[in-house]
């Protein structure tokens, strides 16, 4: 797990160099011709420019080794990505020392633009390969100014910009080669020390997050023991009850008929809550999915005839329309059946007899759009996301229907999840509320189907 967030890193890290080196190009391009055209400085424009398309390519031939790496070939080694940018590194520093050879060398101030490399490398790379990248852009650098102070590189002067050739004078040479190396060491001195310090930082979130996920898989654990233990229990109040009810141990006045069936009622919807707390931890605490091919069509028809009943009792116009392309679909079909059947039940208990529930499914580009929406009571303005928390319930929810678990929509946000689709809410112009989910249709070539992205 860590070597592939390590490598993710990596990858973004050669991305962002290869970007860039783009900006770059185009600096180049931009200031050559302006100091050439504009400023009219003496610059051996055409070796610029060939430097330029020569950057170019390379850069192009990088990104798409690159993209050759991430997206066909396995998994690309730690190894591997970090020697890539390491020559990357050396490379520009190559690269920056040649511009500077064919635009004045050490009488170019732009050589200072080392300082942005040395800032970035110290960014990417560990402390003694920082130290290690600056003594090699002081030795090309070095090299560069040394061979033209003493005539055996060719030095490209920047008249009318400079008119003294101080190329010549070694002690004007040794001297800024001096105070360059000294800032390099420095910016990689004080540029490591802030990484170090956000280094540690960001251990220190990331080791709270590990104690903070291992936190909530123990409170997962101790939950699922409790409800499984009540479950058992409240399981045998109620067959007891049921015992007593359907007289079989002996006939019962009214008054203990009422309180049996009572006691019986409270019994029903303690299971049902304790059985979607249970389903919802269970979701929780195992990571994956049995993901299959299966129909969505039929789910579809079952989730609709399982609230048809209570539709019809409440005298609802109660329809669905589905797209002739709907068919099959990868994922988990009892808990995507049973994410409709809930929505589909919520519409009908929250709208008032003779309204409207419709259930529509479409074909999108990239994946099915299921949707659920009713005439009913709405949902109070901010509260649309809300309701998708565990427990929550809205005001006017409550006032319709005393009793509910408020867990049926967060276990729907866990399945919708946990196939990477989306979910959510929204009240309708004309009243009542849409509720829609999204299931994408590639996801059986997702490596990670079936758990949380
Ligand atoms: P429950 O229905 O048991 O309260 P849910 O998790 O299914 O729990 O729903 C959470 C809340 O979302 C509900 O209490 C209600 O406030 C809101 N809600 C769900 N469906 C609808 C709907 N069709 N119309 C209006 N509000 C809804």
């Amino acid at each position: 797990m860590e070597s592939v967030l390590q490598s993710k890193s990596l990858i973004q890290r050669a991305y962002w160099l290869v970007h860039l080196r783009w900006v770059a190009v185009a600096v180049l391009v931009c200031a050559t011709f302006l100091a050439s055209e504009t400023l009219k400085v003496s610059l051996a424009v055409s070796a610029l420019y060939t430097v330029a398309a020569a950057v170019a390519v390379y850069n192009f031939v990088l990104f798409d080794l690159l993209r050759y790496l991430v997206e066909r070939a396995e998994h690309p080694s730690l190894r591997m990505l970090s020697r890539i940018i390491t020559f990357q590194i050396g490379a520009d520093f190559v690269i920056l020392t040649v511009i500077l050879h064919y635009s004045g060398g050490i009488e170019n101030p732009f050589f200072f633009s080392f300082i942005f490399h040395v800032v970035i490398a110290s960014t990417i790379l560990s402390t003694l390969q920082s130290y290690l990248a600056a003594t090699f852009a002081v030795a090309v650098f070095g090299t560069l100014t040394l061979l033209e102070s003493f005539g055996v590189l060719a030095h490209y002067e920047l008249v009318p910009f400079v008119s003294v050739d101080f190329f010549a004078n070694r002690f004007y040479v040794l001297g800024t080669l001096f105070v360059f190396s000294a800032t390099l060491y420095l910016v990689v001195y004080m540029t490591t020390s802030i990484m170090k310090q956000l280094r540690r930082q960001q251990e220190g979130f990331e080791l709270v997050n590990l104690q903070l996920k291992q936190k909530d898989y123990y409170k997962n654990e101790y939950i699922l023991r409790l409800t499984h233990d009540i479950k058992g229990h409240l399981a045998a109040i109620d067959g007891c009850l049921n015992v007593v009810r359907e007289k079989i141990v002996g006939p019962l006045n009214d008054k203990q008929m009422d309180l049996i069936e009572r006691g019986h009622n409270r019994a029903v919807k303690c299971l049902a809550f304790v059985n979607a707390l249970l389903k919802l931890t269970r979701m929780k605490l195992t990571g994956r999915l049995d993901m299959e091919l299966f129909s969505l069509k039929r789910s579809i028809f079952n989730a609709f005839a399982a609230a048809e009943n209570g539709a019809k009792a409440k005298n609802l116009e109660y329809a669905y329309e589905m797209d002739t392309a709907v068919d099959t679909v990868y994922g988990e079909s009892t808990l995507i059946e049973e994410t409709i059947t809930n929505m589909l039940l919520n519409s009908v208990k929250y709208t008032p007899a003779g309204g409207i529930v419709k259930l529509s499914v479409k074909d999108a580009k990239d994946h099915i759009l299921i949707q659920i929406s009713d005439s009913g009571i709405g949902i109070p303005p901010d509260e649309t996301e809300k309701i998708f928390e565990e427990f929550y319930r809205a005001a006017n929810a409550r006032k319709v229907e005393r009793d509910g678990t408020g867990l049926g929509l967060s276990i729907a946000k866990q399945v919708v999840t946990r196939h990477h689709g989306k979910i959510w809410a929204q009240n309708n112009p004309e009243g009542g509320s849409t509720f829609s989910f999204t299931i994408p249709k590639d996801l059986q070539s997702h490596p990670e189907a079936g758990t949380v992205r």
